[in-house]
């Protein structure tokens, strides 16, 4: 992936990934129920991309993720923070409503990763908001749940980009259980500051080093205190 291409490019590489998710087959179970495969929809060169788990029945009839109730919620936490749906991308880790709305299958995920990845590399945001359980597990490659690490924004490379992440609980989750709505507010108040602190350095990739050596201390993450300094014979943090 070229990161010098310009908005444009990107447009119509995102466009063609696009058409490449529609005519996908990969998972005969979702091919059958599906009405039509349910991509993105948004800005392709929003600052802010959000990445919820699956369609459901609204999404599945209209082609456009979050519009049901938990898209009603999401499209009130935009306008709190002054934004609003057609600024943001918003994207699901899988394209294809799930039978049921039962839970997306981890070979289903494997299926469509490569589309979420290609939007995030072609979108390119500062921040990819993941929205409960499935996204977060799957853009972390780690199996910590939402409950623990809502709130708390890293530093990921997606192919040659980097972008914060930053989990929040599914909007689901908190019109299920009132006080996850707080804290989901709370998570969103955040973001304009995130976005105004800018985007990581193209090059910040971070990887870990099997044998440390001294480096700088990274620097910290937008709206969060500096790193304590790392233990001794802790792997390093290293940027380049
Ligand atoms: N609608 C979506 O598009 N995704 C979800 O995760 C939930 C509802």
């Amino acid at each position: 992936m070229n990161t010098g291409a310009s908005s444009e490019e990107r447009a119509i590489a995102l466009e063609s990934l696009c058409a490449q998710a529609s005519g996908c087959e990969l998972c005969p179970q979702l091919v059958a129920s599906r009405s039509q495969v349910v991509f993105g929809s948004g800005n392709a060169d929003a600052q802010l991309m959000f990445v919820g788990e699956a369609p459901g029945a609204s999404e599945d009839r209209d082609g456009v993720p979050f519009v049901g109730a938990s898209g009603k919620l999401l499209g009130d936490l935009l306008t709190g923070i002054g934004t609003s749906r057609d600024e943001v991308y918003i994207a699901n880790v899988l394209k294809c409503r799930p039978p049921e709305n039962r839970d997306p299958r981890s070979d289903e995920i494997a299926n469509c990763s490569h589309f979420l990845r290609g939007q995030i590399e072609l979108v390119a945001p500062v921040v990819v908001v993941t929205l409960g359980n499935f996204a977060t597990k799957l853009l972390r490659e780690d199996d910590e749940g939402i409950t623990a690490i809502h709130g708390q924004v890293e530093l990921r490379s997606f192919g040659q980009r980097t972008a914060w992440l930053y989990p929040v609980f599914h909007p689901a989750a908190a019109l299920y259980r009132r006080p996850n709505l707080e804290l989901l507010r709370e998570d969103f108040a955040r973001l304009p500051q995130m976005i105004a602190d800018g985007a990581p350095q193209q090059a910040a990739a971070v990887v870990l080093k099997a044998e440390p050596e001294p480096a700088p201390a990274p620097a910290p993450a937008p709206g969060q205190e500096p790193n304590p300094a790392p233990e001794a014979g802790a792997p390093q943090l290293d940027l380049f």
